[in-house]
């Protein structure tokens, strides 16, 4: 598919409350990482703003919205499905112009896994079910006849990250709405244009009023209002373990539900008896792909001695061979970084790589006039050095030899982070003695984020609490009843 930047820039978003747009008091800068060039100007929902859309996403849920059957929320998500795939180019146009990836990545992977997400969801939402349960009716205890119920939590704030804005704003809507809740979504400030477009197409598929409400604006400001609001029952986020923390602390006070996606510092192991020419492909996928701007980016690259040599060296030219530049030219392999601050956070993470006396095979400088970074590679690198324990969210790779299955799993598993792992192996039990003693959410073997709307997503320690997405996603949007009949 071939996309085009086009030349609409400068133009105002609106807000979405209520299914109607409305302007906002204030606006601030949306620029495009790719230029630097101010993009768009976005309408700053302010606390009030907010409030109004938790007060539209509640009149929704005990209204029209709490009385639409499961079937009916199913074929206004399949709606929904189609109108992304009818608009599948725009949305990946918005996505590379905002965020500055090449092109071919939204096209490749953010469209059609939001597509295929509504979709799941659309075939859940008939079928959440309880459980009739057996009682013991003995020791004194009245006999009943018990049965349990799921309902929706109720108005969920569903907070967004820039890296993939439309794919995890599905995550959050497929399973909240299938379950019969209503949302209130906070795109992050450097990326809501596919989410605003996909608010149109919640418009055009007919969904009531108040069920969606999109709010954009400064984490500050309209994020930490949703997130104190007291009319929210839930806040789904995902982002940084720093905001996280903080989401969780004031979700605290009253309350609510919370889920947290978290960073991720996850390892790629190669094994003895791996295939090291798919390792290598699928290493460097893991540590390129998107600009590294991936939670489960696989950025500590473990390697058997054995094969330590030729990992280094194929990842060194891996880098070099990226292309970077204009997300919509055919040759784009890399994108930019969101944005100068990004780009500042990643170069000062080079910098300590090199003075922890990791070896610089290749990288390491920056191209202008765009936010851009050389995809970056650093060999011996000591796993309690800062570029291998904390998260870099770019393309910074830290490579690490071992000798022993052991040695690679107290390596894996040293970080506070437990998000993904890939393992790269032939032998079926090496897969299984690893995937079982590794402390991640998602364990994949001889392929690199492998990943499914079908699938349970979330990490462990310091990448986050609950899970989104499969049957784990509507328990996640669900709180359970327990009805009991004394007989
Ligand atoms: P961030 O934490 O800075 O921001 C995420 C969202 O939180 C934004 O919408 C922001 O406006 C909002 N926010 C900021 N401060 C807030 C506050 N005080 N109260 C309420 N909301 C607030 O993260 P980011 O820079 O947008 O994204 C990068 C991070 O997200 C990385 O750590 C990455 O690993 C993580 N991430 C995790 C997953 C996952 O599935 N685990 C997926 C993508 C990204």
């Amino acid at each position: 598919m071939t996309l085009t930047a086009d030349t609409r820039t400068g133009f105002t978003t609106r807000l979405f409350i209520d299914g109607a747009w409305t302007d906002a008091a204030a606006t601030f800068e949306d620029l495009n990482p790719a230029t630097g060039e101010v993009l768009a100007r976005v309408a700053d929902a302010s606390a009030e703003d907010v409030d109004r859309a938790v007060r539209a996403a509640r009149a929704a849920l005990e209204g029209v919205w709490g009385e639409t059957p499961g079937v009916a929320r199913g074929h206004l998500l399949n709606k929904l499905a189609d109108l992304v795939e009818r608009d599948a180019q725009e949305l990946a146009r918005l996505e590379a112009l905002d965020i500055g990836k090449p092109a071919g990545q939204p096209a490749m992977l953010d469209v059609p896994n939001t597509i295929a997400t509504f979709r799941h969801f659309a075939g859940w939402a008939d079928k959440i079910q309880g459980a009739t349960i057996p009682t013991a009716g003995y020791l004194g205890m009245a006999k009943t006849h018990s049965y349990t119920v799921r309902e929706p939590v109720g108005v969920i704030g569903a907070i967004i990250p820039w890296n993939t804005p439309l794919m995890i704003a599905a995550w959050k809507l497929g399973p909240a709405l299938a379950a019969g809740n209503t949302v209130v979504v906070k795109p992050a400030e450097d990326a809501p244009l596919s989410i605003l477009h996909l608010g149109k197409l919640v418009e055009e598929a007919g969904f009531p009023a108040g069920v969606v409400n999109i709010v954009p604006g400064l984490g500050g400001g309209a994020g930490a209002a949703l997130v104190a609001h007291p009319d929210v029952d839930k806040i789904s986020f995902t982002g940084s373990p720093e905001v996280g923390r903080l989401i969780q602390k004031a979700a605290a006070d009253t309350f609510k539900r919370v889920t947290l996606e978290l960073g991720g510092k996850s390892p790629q192991i190669v094994a003895e008896d791996a295939d090291v020419e798919a390792a290598i492909n699928g290493i460097a996928m893991g540590l390129f792909f998107n600009q590294g701007e991936v939670c489960a980016a696989g950025t500590r690259v473990l390697v058997h001695r054995s094969h330590y040599d030729t990992v280094v060296e194929a990842l060194a030219q891996a880098a070099d061979a990226q292309v970077l530049g204009d997300p919509f030219a055919e040759s784009t392999t890399m994108g930019a970084l969101v944005n100068a601050d990004q780009r500042r956070r990643v170069l000062d993470y080079i910098e300590a790589g090199k003075a922890s006396g990791a070896k610089l095979v290749a990288g390491g400088e920056h191209d202008g006039p765009g936010f851009f970074v050389r995809p970056t590679i650093f060999a011996d690198v000591d796993n309690s050095s800062k570029i291998a324990q904390e998260e870099i969210f770019g393309p910074v790779g830290a490579v690490i030899p071992f000798d022993t299955l052991d040695e690679a799993i107290a390596i894996a598993n040293d970080t506070p982070y437990g998000l993904a792992a890939t393992i790269w192996t032939r032998d079926v039990s090496n897969a299984h003695t690893l995937a079982a003693k590794i402390r991640a959410g998602a364990v994949w073997v001889n392929g690199w984020a492998a990943i499914d709307p079908a699938l349970p997503w979330g990490g462990m320690k310091s990448s986050g609490i609950g899970r989104e997405l499969g049957w784990s996603g509507i328990l996640a949007n669900t709180e359970e009843k327990v009805v009991t009949i004394v007989l």
